[in-house]
Parts: structure tokens; C-alpha cells; sequence
């Protein structure tokens, strides 16, 4: 198949890391739950480095060790102990979450190793008190299918969840200790992906197979998922935390977009003749050329002490940093991501947004004399911060500019909600494993394996036969269902409701009502599996009519604090008995009765749209059919 991501050379993997339900941590016998603040005991850590670097530094551990933060924990006593707070060492691997992980490379085609060891990974941003995170290798290369084609599976890991961030101020960072330790599974597929919806597929199918063990865990970030995407020219972009499934396939093509730009660019650079070695590191203080600006930014930089406005020149990047690299994102923030992280500071300013912020025209012109730079080429950017701050700053910004005349630089970059990305750090090197010394491998011994044989799902095609013969779907609802991430909410939903809703409904609620909700706007990655149940729980005891689900699905979208029966009552959307339908159909008739008389042919179309606009969502049509007919049939018969 040949198309446009094809022709860019489109390669795309991901990393999707999964939360396991089980009853106990990875490594203790905390529970895995999360728990809300009161009565927990706070400690504080500074970051050790000494711990983990081995030789080689780690770019990003140089990062985090630069910006000198502390960390502080929140140790919850229901939901963590002395091991999340490392004072003691891990006790043995969690048996349920190795079976677990087992069943799911065993599914996935993998190889399982006959000896799983425990390593550490490095992580340097204090989500875990010990400085690294515990991971294992349960599987290696697997493959999954999407349609014909085969995707290969890499990796699969079982590793302990990092502690949750609470809170943030000035040089620390909060952790709560209640997540850290909860078992995650890690897959990790080939970069074998090509275009941005294969990517979303393949990533629902990893969810789907990963629920379909029964040991899930579900709900708002009990799933994240990285992406490694590339086109040729470019360079491997590492996004992390895309927090809904949704929205993957638009994070690919805007990362697509952004590496073209940059590729373009650099293009651009050259023709102009641009040189790494004319970007020069060289800060001024040009706080004078703005000592009567109307600009409140600057005006409040230059009247604090230790403060100013500094400026650094990019010469021939005139008009590139306007440039559009992503929606609502230029050339220009990409250099803003670095000023911010790496200086500290809230943003930049550059002379392709001005005159603006209160900028004259006057004081741009003052600002390229000042600097001799020529106003027809160079772009100049400005920092309005503390003095060391704003250096490091436009030391970064400069840097990037550099890197600009390679095209794509190899970076991790976090996603932002509407799929867009921004710059977070270099990307770290290879060398961050290191065995785990506190915990002897584990042998993978027959019982182990007949233990995960219990979580190996049913294979995709035995369910379709199935959904098709015992349950009486169509096979493209069926087909629908198996691709759905809540196949196995569908299973458990229709077990419940057996002699009560037909699989059918149950089906399509999960599918075609949550699509067409999406189609009308609605937010559905609100909806929960939790909404869902509570809406046909409404439905199979006959407090509403099926007609209401998409109403109240749309209602729970937009207050997903509430339940169903709250939405229920408040819309009042209760369905109503049969007496009452009788009379309201009674009093439409006798309202229409002339027209009825008169044209007994359209009486049923007459009588059924009144009394639809008053009962829908409340009664099942075809019951209001059904009345409308009987009564309608006894009158004209007169
Ligand atoms: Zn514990």
C-alpha cells in the first residue's frame, strides 16, 4: 500500500505501559490502589547521582542534576511502606503479576526466557525514592497482526509504576508514594508501523489484549502510551505520556508536520548559507535600549534588581521563527521549549513577533543597531528574566538554532492534550540498565506457566464464532466489538444482563453509540466503563428506555463526577408506565381528531409524532407504535 506517509518513509513504534490489577504491589504487599491525602508521613530526598552514573553521563540525568531540585514524598501508611520509601530492599517479584505478564507475551507470539532478571533503570526525575525503577524482560520478539500485516513486538517488561507528582514550586517536586510499586506491563513494538492510523490501531489491540486477562486496570491514566516516530531525513522523536488512545494517530501526523518544517528549515538555512559556527553563545544586556518601553514585560524585568532584557542574535534565521511547526506552535516555541527548560524561565521574545507585547517599531530598529545585526536577515531574541536565568536561557536557545542546520534533533518531547508536542529533554543514552542486586532471577518452572495459561485470552476468532452463533450479532457488530478496546466489558456486560438486554444492545452501545457521540462533539474519553454499566444497569431494569442511553452517555461526558440514576432523575428521563402512555395517546388523539377524521391514512404518523415529542427517550418506539396502532385501530373501526 502506498500512500503519503509511505513515500515520507514513516516509521512509527510504541511503548504502551499498562497498569496491572492485582491484588499486591510488584515488590511488597501493598495494595494497588490509590489512596487521598491524610495521615501520611512526608520525607524529604535530594537527587543521587552517584548511584547511577557508571562512567558515562547521562544527558538527561545532567539535566535533572542542573536544576538542583528536591524532592518531597507523601508516604500514605494504607497504600506504601518501607520499601516504596527505600528503606528496605524488595521483597520477591509479585507471582500474580508474573503470570499475568506471561500470559500476555505468550499471546503476543514472544519467547519467554526460562530465567526472568530484575534490572534497574535509571530515572533521574525523583519518581522513585531509590533513583531507578525496577524492570524485568517477561517476553521477546513477538509479533501481533493488524489485518495481513505483522507487527513485530520487541519487548515485553514488567516494571514498577513511578510515584505520582502532587505538586511542584521553585527547585522541589511532590511525589505520592501510593502509585510507585503498582505492577505495568511494558510493550514495546518494532518501528514497523507506517501511518498514523495503524498506530492507533495497533496500540487498541495491545489495551484490548492486555484487558482481555481479566487484570487490567482501568480508568484515566491506568494506560499511557509512548511514541518513537521518524521520517526519513529526520530523526527518531521520542513522545511521551499520550494519555488517551484517541489520540495518537493525530500525534503522529503533527510529528510527520513538525519533521518536515524542521527539515525545511534546515533547507532554508543552507540556502542563506547559514553556519553552526555563526550562531554565537554571546549574551548581551540590552536593558537600555528599552529604559522607556511601553512593554510591561520588560518595563517590570528592568525595574527588578538582578533582572534585565538580554538578547542573543540568529543570524540569517529572519522569518524562520514564525514559521508554523505544528498547530498554534512555530519555529519559535520549539526555541521557547529550551529557554524554559533549560533556563527556567516562562518564554522568550523574537523579532519575528514584532513589533508586539507593547514593542515599538523604533525600539526593534534600536535593538538590530545595537547588536550590528542586519534587521533584512537576523532574527534576535529576547529574554526578560533574572541574569543567569536569561544566559542559560539563550545559551539554550542558541544551541537549538545550532541544531536547526541538522533538521530534526533526536529529542523526548511529551504530549500536549490536542495531540501537538513540546520539548522536554535530549533524548537519554543507552547505557541506564543495571542488574538488580537485591533480587536472585527467577526461574520460569512449569507450574509458573500453567499459572499464566489461566490469563491467556481467547483467541479473536473463537470469540467472533461465538458473538455470531450463541449471541446473534451480526458479524459486523461482531467484528466492531472485537476491535474494540471494551471487548471485554462487552463479555462481562452480556453475562450480566442475560435474558434481560440482547447482546446486540449491549453492543452497539459500546460501539456505534460511543462513535456517534464522538461524532456530535461529545467528550467521550469521559465516559468511563463505569457510566456505561450504570446506564444499561438503568435500562435492564426498566427505569429508562433504550432510546435515553446516547443522551445520558452525552450527559455523563460532560459531569463524569455523576451517576447515571442522578442524570437519570435530573433529565427526567424515567420511563413512564403504560397507563400513562395510554392516556397521553388518548389526548393526542382527541387534540387531533378533526385532521385524524379527515385524513385517517397520515392518523398514525399524526398521533405517533406528538406523542413521540413527550415520551422519547423515556418509552421504546415500537411500543409507542404498538399503542398508537391498537387505539387508532378501535377508533376508525367505530
Ligand atoms: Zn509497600
Amino acid at each position: 500500500m502506498s500512500n503519503k506517509y509511505s513515500e515520507l518513509g514513516l516509521k512509527v513504534g510504541l511503548e504502551i505501559h499498562i497498569q496491572l490489577d492485582t491484588m499486591h504491589k510488584l515488590f511488597c504487599k501493598c495494595p494497588t490502589k490509590l489512596v487521598e491525602a491524610g495521615g501520611e508521613e512526608v520525607f524529604e530526598r535530594e537527587l543521587r547521582p552517584a548511584r547511577s552514573e557508571l562512567g558515562e553521563v547521562d544527558v538527561a540525568a545532567l539535566l535533572e542534576w542542573r536544576r538542583k531540585r528536591r524532592f518531597k514524598y507523601y508516604a500514605p501508611p494504607e497504600a506504601s511502606c518501607l520499601v516504596e520509601a527505600d528503606e528496605e530492599p524488595p521483597h520477591m517479584v509479585n507471582r500474580e503479576a508474573l503470570a499475568v505478564a506471561i500470559a500476555i507475551a505468550k499471546a503476543l507470539n514472544m519467547y519467554v526466557p526460562d530465567e526472568i532478571h530484575v534490572m534497574r533503570k535509571v530515572v533521574i526525575d525523583g519518581s522513585n525514592t531509590s533513583g531507578f525503577q525496577r524492570t524485568c524482560i517477561i517476553g521477546l520478539n513477538g509479533y501481533m497482526l493488524d489485518g495481513e500485516r505483522k507487527i513485530g513486538i520487541q519487548t515485553l517488561c514488567l516494571e514498577e509504576d513511578a510515584a505520582r507528582k502532587v505538586g511542584e514550586e521553585p527547585g522541589s517536586v511532590h511525589y505520592k508514594l501510593d502509585r510507585l510499586g503498582i505492577p505495568l506491563v511494558e510493550i514495546a513494538t518494532a518501528p514497523d508501523i507506517n501511518d498514523p492510523e495503524q498506530a492507533e490501531r495497533v496500540a487498541y489491540k495491545i489495551g484490548q489484549l492486555v484487558r482481555l486477562t481479566g487484570k487490567a486496570k482501568r480508568g484515566l491514566g491506568t494506560i499511557r502510551q509512548d511514541l518513537n516516530v521518524s521520517i526519513r531525513g529526520g530523526a527518531k522523536t521520542e513522545i511521551k505520556g499520550v494519555q488517551h488512545l484517541y489520540l495518537i494517530s493525530k500525534v503522529v501526523e503533527y510529528e510527520v508536520v513538525r519533521q518536515q518544517k524542521l527539515l525545511w528549515i534546515k533547507e532554508e538555512l543552507l540556502k542563506r548559507g547559514v553556519k553552526p559556527e555563526d550562531i554565537k553563545d554571546t549574551v548581551y544586556n540590552v536593558s537600555d535600549v528599552f529604559a522607556g518601553t511601553k512593554s510591561k514585560i520588560l518595563r517590570r524585568a528592568i525595574s527588578r534588581k538582578g533582572y534585565g532584557v538580554y538578547a542573543i542574535v540568529l543570524p540569517g534565521f529572519k522569518g524562520l521563527l514564525g514559521v508554523e511547526v505544528q498547530p498554534g506552535r512555530r519555529f519559535g516555541t520549539e526555541l521557547a521549549d529550551y529557554a524554559r527548560v533549560w533556563g527556567g524561565i516562562g518564554g522568550i521574545i523574537h523579532t519575528d513577533e514584532l513589533p508586539g507585547y507593547g514593542i515599538s517599531d523604533e525600539e526593534v530598529r534600536a535593538l538590530y543597531e545595537k547588536l550590528l545585526a542586519d534587521p533584512s536577515r537576523d532574527a534576535i531574541v529576547l529574554a526578560a528574566d533574572r541574569e543567569d536565568r536569561s544566559r542559560e536561557a539563550l545559551k539554550a536557545v542558541a544551541e537549538r538554532a545550532r541544531m536547526a542546520l541538522q533538521g530534526v534533533p533526536e529529542e523526548t518531547r511529551a504530549a500536549n492534550p490536542d495531540g501537538t508536542t513540546r520539548y522536554m529533554r535530549p533524548r537519554p543514552g543507552g547505557a541506564r540498565m543495571y542488574p538488580e542486586t537485591d533480587i536472585p532471577p527467577i526461574e520460569v518452572t512449569e507450574s509458573l506457566l500453567r499459572e499464566a495459561d489461566r490469563y491467556v485470552p481467547e483467541p479473536l476468532d473463537t470469540k467472533l464464532k461465538r458473538f455470531v452463533e450463541v449471541y446473534g450479532l451480526s458479524r459486523g457488530l461482531a467484528l466492531t466489538v472485537l476491535n474494540d478496546l471494551r471487548l471485554d466489558l462487552f463479555e462481562k456486560l452480556v453475562e450480566k444482563y442475560r435474558g434481560r438486554l440482547s447482546p446486540t444492545l449491549v453492543a452497539s452501545t459500546i460501539t456505534n453509540t460511543i462513535r456517534m457521540l464522538k461524532g456530535e462533539g461529545i467528550s467521550i474519553e469521559n465516559i468511563d466503563d463505569r457510566h456505561i454499566e450504570e446506564t444499561l444497569d438503568l435500562v435492564a431494569e426498566g427505569v429508562i428506555a433504550k432510546e435515553a442511553i446516547p443522551e445520558v452517555l452525552a450527559e455523563l461526558a460532560r459531569n463524569p463526577e455523576k451517576s447515571a440514576r442522578e442524570v437519570v432523575k435530573e433529565k427526567k428521563l424515567v420511563s413512564i408506565s403504560i397507563e400513562e402512555l395510554e392516556k397521553l395517546i388518548e389526548e393526542a388523539i382527541e387534540k387531533n381528531i378533526e385532521s385524524i377524521k379527515e385524513k385517517p391514512q397520515k392518523a398514525f404518523n399524526i398521533v405517533m409524532g406528538e406523542v413521540m415529542r413527550i415520551v422519547r427517550g423515556r418509552v421504546d418506539g415500537r411500543v409507542v407504535a404498538e399503542h398508537v396502532k391498537k387505539k387508532l385501530f378501535s377508533l376508525l373501526r367505530q
